[in-house]
């Protein structure tokens, strides 16, 4: 499996179909996705896995994380668990001292994280990958306010068909997907979709963006009426730093 490619969403073009077929998961019933297949054993067994509420955060004074994203992207698909926008390399964030490049992002509906017991409707994860096959991923909440440029670009581009793959031959404007305070929580994490991998260091930002009720809805439309969401995990003594 090309896992470090596709992280939240494996059933991409990337993937055999049979694959798929074999260990088919859904989120009618996340909490029996341990069960499915002993290669999905972490998310039953794990201890650290994701989302999380994350709350009682420590201070590590992180400094703000620099985030400039430029690349071009590829591709947009609707691979039935999420909509998926894959880019070409050239992003790089700095992680632990570790370089790891943006791969693709995607969304998930309602949210899958909560800050300090809140929940929101809608959330970005920006996956990326590093040289030594580890994962770092960004996560930005949506609050409903004003028409969210960048999402109305998106919303545009969502091929019809699940798992027909578009070109995206304009290049997206990513800035309305990030906010302005760059001030993040941070915890050590897992996938949140089987098979649940853990040492996964996510950043989730303090601040949300803003996003349209109608772009909300046309996102639960477009992804189904159980959502993409997996429900918050326990702790077990994580710290989350901030
Ligand atoms: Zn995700």
């Amino acid at each position: 499996m090309k896992l470090k490619y596709t992280f939240c969403a494996l059933a991409i073009s990337a993937a055999p179909f049979s694959w798929a077929h074999d260990h088919h998961w859904s989120y009618e019933s996340p909490d029996q996705w341990g069960e499915i297949n002993a290669d999905f054993a972490t998310c039953k067994n794990g201890q650290n896995q994701s989302p999380i509420d994350i709350r009682s955060a420590v201070n590590g004074q992180l400094q703000p994380l620099a985030v400039k994203y430029n690349a071009k992207q590829k591709s947009i698909v609707n691979n039935g668990h999420t909509v998926q926008i894959n880019v070409q390399d050239g992003d790089d964030i700095k992680v632990d001292d570790e370089t790891f490049t943006l791969r693709q992002f995607h969304f998930h509906t309602p949210a899958e994280n909560m800050i300090n017991g809140e929940s929101f409707p809608l959330e970005v994860h920006f996956v990326h990958s590093s040289a030594q096959g580890g994962l770092a991923v960004m996560g930005v909440m949506f609050k409903p306010g004003a028409v969210n440029p960048t999402l109305e670009a998106i919303l545009r581009s969502v091929p019809a068909k699940v798992n027909e793959e578009k070109r995206l031959n304009k290049p997206l404007d990513l800035s309305s997907l990030k906010p302005v305070n760059k001030q993040y929580y941070r915890y050590s994490g897992s996938l949140t979709t089987p098979p649940c991998t853990e040492g996964v260091r996510w950043l989730v930002m303090k601040d949300a963006v803003y996003a349209s009720p109608a772009q909300i809805a046309s996102f639960e439309k477009i992804l189904g009426e159980h959502g993409n969401s997996r429900p918050v995990q326990t702790l077990n003594g994580r710290v989350i730093v901030e």
